[in-house]
């Protein structure tokens, strides 16, 4: 593992030894975490983004940083299950029916992708991008003197029975096959280890390696300052496409022209379909919206973030105060956000806390929707494009971005670099999916 001191070494010694001028297209925790490890290889990096960095599904999202996170969202059974989620108005599923015949090729390729084999093989193919997450967001955390930031109390998921507890065996079951410890706890000890969670909860899982960030957007603003002191150029443009002389890259194509490059990074979150089809790689990308709310100066909070295992939402405790987190929403990149799918959260969230006051002021309370970039098999897709060995992909980490970002920029750095990737990319092919 490097330490903050040999990371300065090398960036110091690197600084002299020129490297490629690489163009990072997306200011995501996924671009930044990629910009950052390139720094550390002697490249000079731009960053390509047309808004404020980290104001992207890296803002509001539930700040998890969960090695555990190794199952994808097409789980067996999964298809029995949708019916009776769309159907809850309160349920962690919403569909907007306008959008269905656009979503409907996803959707057959998400089902298709639900067999117990293929979820074995994508969970093995995770763990070790997701695993080494603490530490590694640690690590770049300290250098962007933001390690207040990283926090590492596990990661609790509660049920409301026994069963509720054994429908989740399979997913419980492939976590530990893949390495992850944990503990279970009784009705008992749960009120013990989280005292403001409501008596509703007679389950809970602790998994201990987990961490979060009590601040997604101040983590990722640390990392633009750490870019940005190291050299690094920011351009505020949206990147239209690439400049190719045969399979070499010569530029990056951006609605504020073209900017020189002898690599590129695609780290668009669920913007970077375009990206990749016009250098010929068709991936089925969508977006799962998701929602928080929260609530500033809570009256409790929990100290541990807390998934409802049920409701599929997660309370995290934040620097900025309590945000429940969750839910899926498919609807597209353009639809307008649903607030009522905020508002739900509040009122799950007081059900799982019942030592929250009854009502907020408005002022109080804020909302927020943001694209997960997702794939049907909930993999990534990171590697180099059809066209050209030059663009390097990194999008599409779904639920699980800022728990992914840190090896998933260590690996970019190792590609652009001409390394091979220090962990089995090939499950991440863009490629798979024709
Ligand atoms: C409700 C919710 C809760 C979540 N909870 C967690 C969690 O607890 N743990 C976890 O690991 N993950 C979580 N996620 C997922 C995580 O937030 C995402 O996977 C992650 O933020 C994706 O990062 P990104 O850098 O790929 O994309 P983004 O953060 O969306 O960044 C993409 C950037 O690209 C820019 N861009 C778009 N088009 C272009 C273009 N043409 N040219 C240049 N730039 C462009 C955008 O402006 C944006 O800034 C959650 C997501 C949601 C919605």
């Amino acid at each position: 593992m490097l330490s903050a001191g040999s990371w300065g070494a090398e960036m110091a010694a690197s600084e002299t030894s020129g490297g490629r001028r690489v163009g990072v297209i997306g200011g995501g925790i996924v671009g930044l975490c990629a910009a950052l490890w390139l720094q550390r290889d002697g490249h000079r990096v731009f960053l390509v983004e047309p808004g404020m960095p980290g104001e992207g599904a890296s803002f509001g999202n539930a700040g998890c940083l969960n090695g555990s996170s190794v199952t994808p969202m097409a789980m067996p059974g999964i298809i029995k299950q949708v019916p009776r989620w769309l159907m809850d108005p309160v349920g962690p599923l919403a569909l907007r029916w306008q959008y269905l015949p656009k979503i409907l090729p996803y959707l057959v390729r998400f089902v298709r992708s639900a067999t117990p084999e293929k979820v074995r093989a994508e969970a093995r193919a995770m763990r070790p991008l997701v695993g080494p997450t603490v530490p590694l967001m640690r690590e770049l955390a300290k250098i962007a003197g933001a390690e207040e930031l990283i926090h590492q109390r596990g990661h609790l998921y509660v049920y409301r029975s026994a069963e509720a507890l054994a429908k989740d065996g399979f997913a419980w079951a492939l976590r530990r096959e893949n390495g992850v410890e944990v503990d279970e706890f009784d009705a008992d000890e749960l009120r013990q280890l989280e005292p403001t969670l409501s008596r509703e909860y007679v389950r809970g899982v602790l998994v201990r390696e987990n961490g979060h960030t009590s601040n997604p957007f101040g983590l990722v603003s640390a990392f633009v300052e750490l870019f940005r002191r190291q050299g690094g150029e920011i351009v505020q443009a949206r990147a239209l496409g690439f400049r190719l002389d045969g399979r070499r890259l010569t530029a990056v194509a951006t609605d504020r022209g073209d900017e020189a490059a002898d690599a590129a990074v695609v780290c668009a979150g669920a913007y970077s379909k375009p990206l990749a089809s016009s250098l010929g790689d068709r991936v089925p990308l969508e977006t799962e919206r998701g929602y928080h709310l929260m609530i500033r100066d809570p009256e409790v909070m929990p100290r541990i973030p807390t998934a409802d295992a049920d409701g599929k939402f997660v309370a995290t405790p934040m620097e900025t105060g309590l945000r429940f987190a969750g839910t899926v929403e498919l609807a597209g990149l353009d639809a307008p956000p649903d607030w009522r799918r905020s508002r739900i959260l509040l009122a799950q969230g007081r059900r799982m806390l019942p030592g929250l006051a009854r009502e907020y002021a408005e002022e109080r309370i804020s909302v927020w929707m943001g694209h997960r970039p997702a794939t049907p098999d909930s993999l990534p897709v990171i590697g180099s494009s059809r066209a050209s060995p030059d663009v390097i992909y990194a999008f599409g980490h779904g639920h699980v971005g800022m728990t992914a970002a840190p090896m998933t920029g260590k690996i970019v750095a190792e590609l652009v670099s001409g390394r091979p990737a220090s962990i089995d990319i090939a499950p991440f092919a863009a490629t798979r999916f024709g």
